[in-house]
């Protein structure tokens, strides 16, 4: 195959971030990075930079609505500037129960990744919205689906099944799992020395932790939403059902409709709770370790009750695994909050954990176990545009 310039498209609530890479014969060279900031807001972005993080585009134009920012980026990228893509590779969050394959974006597969929508109506809206504008702006050009729940697609049956009522897992409620092209393109970095027993945590803003066997998903914290699994920013987590009844009877006693009163029992669970809802501060690692540091006694708990249930559960996916050969953090927080990194690991001894305090004061990829430590600690930064890079050449043939 000859050089193709491959464009990444991953996009969120309020930007549209986007790659360039170059993809030949085994090669993959990053050309440049960019991304539309602040949608909707006065705030608006759109910077460019190249391989180096040489600004080539620094501007502050205004962008009122996604289409706008959307243009943007496809007029920046048919600029002369830039190579115009010969692929395009889409984040896909999920394609709920009948797209668990990779493949080539069609209207009909984007009608029917949106038929799913309520499974993950805080990413797949947006996804759809941008696939077709990228099928209008990008004529001709290939689009690819590169689906975050592909890489759970091996968890077994008993992970998968949820223990509600069978007319409900008809309509495509199960466990589906997320960041699963982090978790991918950590199996990646790790390729040809997969550990047989791992377990992957990734600690950003949103947070979840998997565990693999020989490369394959046995389970992940994650099930029908982002929201669920491990506590992180501003959502709950796993948490007791009856709260969830509790806060929408709550809810109900002032908002009669019940679509309104799900829409606000979605703000409180997605956006209100977390290390934000605990701390009463904020949903950022950063601002929480600052508070923490001048005495803050709720920011101390909140993040305690992130590093206690991470530890928690890095206790029943040994069990799970039977074992543990390595475990790795990846993430915001698991590449940069040493401390994070300490405390999820101080009680994990009896695991055959142990991690070396001054092997662990770093940032970025590392090995933080001790030399005695029967498991390997790792620290591996995630590297999703290159995975994605790659099911889209794959997928070109
Ligand atoms: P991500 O969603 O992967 O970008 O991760 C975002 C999270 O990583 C936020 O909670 C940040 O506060 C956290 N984070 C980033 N840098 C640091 C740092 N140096 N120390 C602690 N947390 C950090």
């Amino acid at each position: 195959m000859s050089s193709l310039p491959i464009l990444v498209l991953n996009s969120g609530s309020s930007s549209i971030k986007f790659s360039v890479y170059e993809a030949g014969d085994g090669e993959r060279t990053k050309l440049f990075e960019g991304a539309v900031d602040g949608i909707g807001t006065d705030l608006g972005k759109l910077w460019i930079k190249d391989a180096t993080g040489k600004k080539l585009v620094d501007e502050t134009p205004a962008v009122p609505t996604r289409a706008v920012a959307f243009k943007m980026v496809a007029d920046a990228l048919h600029s002369g500037d830039f190579p115009i893509p010969a692929a395009i590779g889409h984040r896909t969050v999920c394609g709920g129960p009948t797209i668990t394959e990779n493949q080539r974006i069609t209207p009909e597969l984007i009608d029917e990744i949106e038929s799913y929508s309520a499974l993950a109506p805080l990413h797949t809206p947006i996804a759809v919205f941008i696939m077709r504008e990228a099928l209008k702006l990008f004529p001709g050009v290939p689009n690819f689906a590169v689906l975050d729940t592909y890489f759970h697609r091996t968890l077994p049956e008993v992970a998968k099944q949820m223990p509600i009522p069978a007319e409900y897992v008809a309509m495509g409620v199960r466990r589906y799992g997320y960041h699963g092209i982090s978790y991918e393109s950590i199996i990646h970095q790790l390729e040809p020395n997969v550990p047989e027993k791992l377990i992957v945590a990734h600690l950003g803003n949103g947070a979840s932790i998997s565990a693999i066997r020989n490369g394959k998903c046995l389970d992940t914290s994650m099930a029908l939403t982002p929201t669920s699994g491990i506590i992180s920013g501003s959502r709950t987590g796993d948490i007791d059902p009856g709260i969830v009844i509790f806060i929408l009877k709550k809810i109900a006693e002032t908002t009669p409709n019940a679509l309104e009163a799900a829409d606000k029992l979605e703000t409180v669970v997605s956006k209100k709770s977390g290390l934000l809802g605990v701390s009463e501060l904020s949903n950022d690692m950063r601002d929480l370790r600052d508070a923490i540091n001048a005495g803050n006694a709720k920011a101390r708990l909140a993040v305690d009750k992130f590093t206690w249930t991470i530890a928690r559960w890095i206790g029943s996916y040994v069990a799970e695994l039977n074992g543990l050969d390595m475990l790795v953090f990846t993430g915001g927080i698991g590449e940069n909050d040493i401390a994070a990194r300490a405390e999820i690991c101080a009680g994990l001894g009896a695991l055959g954990i142990v991690v070396d305090p001054t092997r662990n004061n770093v940032r970025g990829e590392a090995v933080i176990s001790a030399d005695n430590s029967p498991v390997k600690v790792r620290v591996i930064p995630p590297a999703e545009d290159l995975i994605i890079v790659n099911h889209v050449v794959r997928l070109l043939g």
